[in-house]
């Protein structure tokens, strides 16, 4: 199992935007990122833009609905990162490496999210207060 986990990479940073507009003035106009395919992901209640960095991507997260993750998040925190995630090769295999170590996953089947990949969501109480999210590619 070991070596189909070492090939992991940084994946994106999840920013948590009261409107991806606004995100994508700064991120895009101001910063001078490009801007990828945004998309909107339904059963997360959410709108995505993707803005690629060197060998990973800043992903603009904005709320399509007051009971989507990103609007409680948004309402308590403040727009922020949200997210960081880390592409796996093999999800079942780090699924499984990181059930048999103790770590919690948010929701424990995976989803599928923006451009049709897999994903998971560890527990931030189990990975140092960071909300990690596991991406198969
Ligand atoms: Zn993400």
């Amino acid at each position: 199992m070991k070596a189909e986990l070492t090939n992991m990479k940084l994946d994106h940073l999840g920013i948590a935007v009261k409107s991806l507009e606004a995100g994508i003035r700064f991120y895009h106009d101001a910063l001078g990122l490009e801007v990828g395919p945004v998309e909107e992901v339904s059963r997360e209640k959410v709108r995505v833009a993707m803005l690629p960095l060197g060998e990973t991507r800043v992903e603009l997260l904005e709320a399509t609905a007051p009971e989507s993750t990103i609007a409680k998040f948004v309402k308590k925190r403040g727009e922020g990162l949200h997210h960081i995630a880390i592409k796996v090769p093999d999800l079942t295999a780090a699924i499984a490496k990181l059930q048999s170590s103790g770590a919690r996953l948010v929701n424990p089947e995976p989803q599928i999210g923006a451009g049709g990949h897999r994903y998971v969501f560890v527990h931030p109480k189990d990975s140092c207060g960071v909300l990690l999210e596991l991406v198969e590619k």
